[in-house]
């Protein structure tokens, strides 16, 4: 399986820096940060083995995780916010009474106040690095 694979690279990885660390070691705090970076490597093991088990069982009628069927509700809710947000584009949003107006709409259906801005899309979403990435930056970090 490929993520065994990237498992074990990742975790030999670690094994280099372990040695490198030793040679050049500065105290506790610096044991501390290389303590919090695997707690949050393993921490990101366990959130891949929960993905995978996820898509194994995600289809059973009665899972044996309770959490199963509470990401798949989480998950059609993020379809149904997308939706909402699709509906939002072009749209205008009334200054004064909040309401949603048509982007041709001059004058607020509700309140009429006049309605000249635009649904902006706020995307706020950061790309989030890969395995890999994450460890190519420590190791970088640590030789520098
Ligand atoms: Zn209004």
């Amino acid at each position: 399986m490929d993520f065994f694979n990237k498992l074990g690279d990742a975790i030999s990885g670690i094994g280099k820096d372990v040695s490198q660390n030793v040679a050049d070691l500065t105290g506790i705090a610096r044991l501390n940060m290389d303590i919090r970076k695997r707690e949050d490597f393993v921490k990101k093991q366990y959130t891949e083995i929960g993905r995978q088990y996820y898509d194994l069982h995600k289809g059973e009628e009665e899972p044996f995780f309770e959490e199963i069927n509470l990401i798949t509700e989480a998950l059609q809710e993020i379809e149904q916010l997308k939706v909402q947000i699709a509906d939002l584009k072009g749209k205008k949003k009334c200054p004064v009474c909040g309401a949603v107006n048509e982007g041709e709409a001059m004058y607020c259906i509700k309140c009429g106040a006049r309605c000249e801005s635009v649904f902006e899309d706020e995307d706020v979403q950061e790309t989030e690095k890969t395995q890999e990435e994450i460890i190519l930056d420590e190791v970088k970090e640590e030789t520098e």
